[in-house]
């Protein structure tokens, strides 16, 4: 006997809730797998719903059944038509700076500047207005000081060795090239240097040609003489990532966060100085930008180089890991070639209605508005001072709008799904911000430290409860 319309109805609609009852569950695995508790409750929540709305379905009347079927199936075809079809496209072009940073002007240089030197008094001739503030900064604790808010002897000296081991190596990064042995002009350098970066560890890896708003004015700390004009003859710039772990900056602002800035500052730091080398070796010139010997702008040569864009917190919003990567720069006279990279405007959308940074940074740094005009360009520009500030009082790089960040999830199944729904619908970006405040949390909870990372005999901890 064939079945009639009113059976297949119901045959679909238990397909339907069958699958969506599977990845309600496995969504809920996924989420306690992360340690995110509220979005895996909130995931089983849903499953009991669907199951329950399953099994009082097929006690309906067989008609009333069928109809419902009929109404679910194209609820679910509405829902996939607004999630991956690009609708609410948004119109964004990249803007480019026209100014030039020094600096000696971003807080971290500010800070090194030591009453009664030569170079105090030369930077407060040139920035009076900075001096008051600067002097206040210089009386608080300090990042990774033992006397800060959040201070832990474990995590702020295993942060601080990764720092100081960077320094170690921070006279050796420039490399002539003079005895590398060059290669015919038909040789692939721009395949060979990816791969290799791949190799030492980048995550993903870029190239784009230096323009003059990559590069700081004047040096402000480093290599090279304190205000000296930065010459960089270099025509391109290799810029990559590192990852950093989910669990480790999801406790931020406490002590894992600035652990793993070290670590991935060291990782960053490798690369850089290996793949310089690397070019060297090959023949070319090759400077390694790595922590606290910049001569470029990280982020924006990052993003010029495609491996994503500028967000609301001022980061690099990248398209699998979002802003939770430390990024490194070697640059080169190597002949490379750059990519055709175009612009993500939904990044842009998205921070546009987002704002969860914004809402949760505990120094209100970052703007709520739209993006303004800002050293030429148009962007969102954050309050470096009052972060650093917050850094200087808690003894950590705080972090905290990284890790609400929506982008920030881990880099699994669910979440890429949910990136590329992003990625493609204004509709799915909406949604994809509700539904992210629904299991996460408009103010996501911190995670705790790790156990090993609790006081122990004989150890310091200063606040007892971070
Ligand atoms: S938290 Fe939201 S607004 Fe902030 S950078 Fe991430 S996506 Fe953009
Ligand atoms: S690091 Fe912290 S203080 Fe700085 S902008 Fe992000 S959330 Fe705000």
């Amino acid at each position: 006997m064939m079945p009639d319309i009113f059976q297949i109805a119901g045959c679909g609609f238990n397909l339907i809730f069958f699958t969506v009852i599977l990845a309600l569950a496995v969504m809920a695995l996924i989420s306690l797998k992360e340690g995110e508790k509220r979005a895996a409750k909130t995931g089983a929540v849903f499953f009991a719903s669907a199951l329950i709305i399953l099994i009082a379905a097929n006690l309906l009347p067989q008609q009333i059944f069928a109809l419902l079927s009929i109404a679910t199936f194209f609820l679910l075809v509405v829902i996939l038509i607004l999630f991956f079809l690009p609708i609410g496209k948004v119109q964004f072009r990249r803007e480019v700076p026209q100014n030039r940073v020094d600096e000696r002007d971003i807080p971290f240089s500010r800070i090194r500047l030591e009453p009664g030197t030569e170079e105090y008094k030369s930077y407060y001739e040139m920035q009076p207005g900075n001096k008051n503030k600067d002097d206040r900064m210089r009386q608080m604790p300090g990042l990774l000081s033992q006397d800060a808010k959040l201070a832990n002897a474990i995590g702020f000296n295993t942060a601080d060795s990764s720092f100081d081991f960077i320094e170690i190596f921070r006279t050796e990064v420039e490399h002539d090239g003079i005895n590398g042995q060059k290669h015919p002009p038909s040789f692939d350098y721009t395949g060979a240097v990816k791969q290799v970066a791949a190799y030492y560890g980048a995550h993903s890896v870029g190239i784009t040609e230096l323009a003059g708003y990559h590069i700081y004015s004047h040096i402000g700390r480093g290599t090279g003489k304190y205000g000296d004009p930065v010459r960089l003859d270099h025509r391109y710039a290799v810029a990559f990532t590192v990852k950093m772990d989910h669990r480790m900056i999801r406790s931020a602002p406490k002590t894992p966060v600035v652990m793993e800035s070290g670590k991935k500052y060291v990782e960053a730091a490798a690369i850089a100085m290996q793949l310089a080398l690397f070019i060297s070796k090959m023949g070319y010139s090759s400077r390694a930008h790595i922590d606290g010997n910049y001569r470029v702008i990280a982020p924006l040569a990052a993003r010029d180089a495609g491996l994503g864009e500028i967000g609301r917190m001022g980061l690099l919003m990248t398209p699998d890991l979002g802003p939770r990567v430390r990024i490194g720069v070697v640059t080169t006279g190597m002949p490379l070639t750059t990519g055709s990279y175009k612009p993500e405007a939904s990044v842009i959308d998205f921070c546009l209605i987002c704002k969860k940074c914004a809402e949760n940074c505990p120094s209100r740094a970052i703007q709520f508005g739209d993006q303004s005009e800002t050293g030429g360009a148009l962007r969102w520009q954050i309050d470096a001072e009052s972060c650093f500030q917050y850094w200087n009082v808690v003894g950590t790089d705080c972090g905290r709008c990284i890790s609400v960040c929506p982008y920030a999830h881990p880099d699994n199944f669910l979440h890429q799904l949910m990136r590329k729904a992003i990625k493609h619908s204004g509709f799915a970006r909406r949604a994809a911000l509700r539904l992210d405040d629904l299991f996460y949390g408009r103010k996501p909870e911190e995670f705790p430290l790790p156990d090993w990372l609790e006081p122990r005999t004989g150890l310091i901890h200063k606040s007892g409860k971070n």
